[in-house]
């Protein structure tokens, strides 16, 4: 990325974007186009709005974290009516619930459901065909959007499989590229509802950019330079190891840091946050503290070793933290990880059952 700055009308960069541009389906397993925006994940969450809503439009916004109503309340600013159906705290969303609201809907007001498929701040991942199955039962005709921003490169997901009618995305988590890219994948139905979007405007408009005219109006107005050729080398990573074997790869040392923290669950200590196993996202853990305080495990990892943690984003935001495992990671970089934090609690005198290192090194073992 570090590179003087070529010219961005014609040369190497068209062949740059192509690449990207040609290779982003792939990534969430669909054979819609790929938008690219200067921005992060707000400015895709925001394209996708503005593309395909209109003022005066009812969204159901399906929460198990945070991230969702963030979504929605973006939507919100734009004048979208927003319904936001709540899981219990610990858990993902039930699509039972799903149905049931979408059948009290005979008029089809709700014009779309936002949801995401991982959420960062609670760590539980959402089943996506289950939700997309609640709308077809119901015979909804709502639009299926998904923030995608914390699994994409991390767990499978399948965009047109499921059913999805428009995935967003950013670059910075799994993409492993600094942030500065957003990306919205719309499938059929988003670009037809684009057509009568009444929120439409200039700069994330889709129209110049359905058009595969010059980059100049492809990323409206200067393309990302820098960041095309960063995106360019991190899907060519992606393309080396494998989309499955990188979900392989994240499932397994997910895995680890879950077996770690089960290890070291003990009366007034530490839990994981997400109750049930077949909600946990496998890019991300968030871990519930007991009686420890987080953010005094935070400042011990950041100060005394250069760990950073993720902070708890929740109602009791001291007593849970977060342990990111998703992108370009190994188990070198786990087990390190995990090994800080076992041993910053051991100097915080923390209630410990078990070592959480010694049993995420046995669970690795089976993976070598
Ligand atoms: C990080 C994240 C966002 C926000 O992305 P920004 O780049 O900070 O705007 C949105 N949704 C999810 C699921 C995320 O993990």
């Amino acid at each position: 990325m570090d590179r003087a700055m070529p010219n961005i009308y014609d040369g190497e960069l068209v062949g740059v974007s192509e690449f990207v541009l040609d290779r982003l389906p792939s990534i969430a397993r669909t054979s819609s186009r790929a938008f690219v925006t200067i921005g992060n994940g707000h400015a895709a969450w925001q394209m996708a709005i503005s593309n395909t809503l209109s003022q005066g439009d009812k969204v159901l916004v399906l929460e198990c974290g945070r991230f969702a109503t963030l979504w929605g309340r973006a939507a919100e600013v734009s004048g979208i009516e927003v319904e936001i159906l709540d899981s219990s705290p610990g858990r993902s969303i039930d699509p039972a619930r799903v149905l049931e609201r979408l059948e009290a809907d005979a008029g089809h007001e709700i014009a779309a459901v936002l949801t995401v498929h991982a959420d960062t701040s609670s760590s539980a991942v959402n089943d996506i065909a289950a939700i997309r199955a609640a709308l077809d039962d119901a015979g909804h005709p709502a639009l299926l959007m998904v923030d995608c921003i914390a699994s994409l490169g991390c767990m499978r997901y399948e965009m047109d499989e499921w059913g999805v009618d428009l995935t967003v995305g950013a670059s910075q988590k799994g993409l492993m590229v600094p942030p500065g890219l957003g990306i919205v994948w719309a499938g059929p139905r988003a670009v037809e509802a684009h057509q009568r979007a009444g929120l439409r405007n200039a700069y994330f408009d889709w129209g110049p950019r359905l058009v595969d005219g010059p980059l100049y109006t492809r990323y409206g107005g200067t393309p990302p330079v820098t960041h095309l050729f960063g995106m360019m080398e991190a899907l060519q990573m992606i393309e080396e190891e494998g989309l499955e074997a990188i979900w392989q790869r994240h499932q397994v040392l997910a895995g680890s840091v879950r077996a770690a923290v089960d290890a070291w669950s003990a009366p007034g200590g530490l839990c994981l946050y997400v109750t049930d196993p077949q909600s946990r996202a496998d890019s991300v853990t968030t871990v519930a503290t007991g009686d420890v305080d987080a953010d005094e495990l935070r400042r011990v990892c950041q100060d005394s070793a250069n760990l950073t943690l993720g902070f708890g984003m929740f109602d009791k935001p001291d007593r849970t933290f977060r342990i990111g495992h998703m992108g370009h990671t190994n188990p070198p970089v786990v087990l390190g990880t995990l090994g800080t934090i076992e041993a910053a609690l051991h100097s915080m005198g923390a209630p410990l059952g078990a070592s959480g290192v010694a049993a995420a090194a046995e669970y690795l073992a089976d993976s070598l």
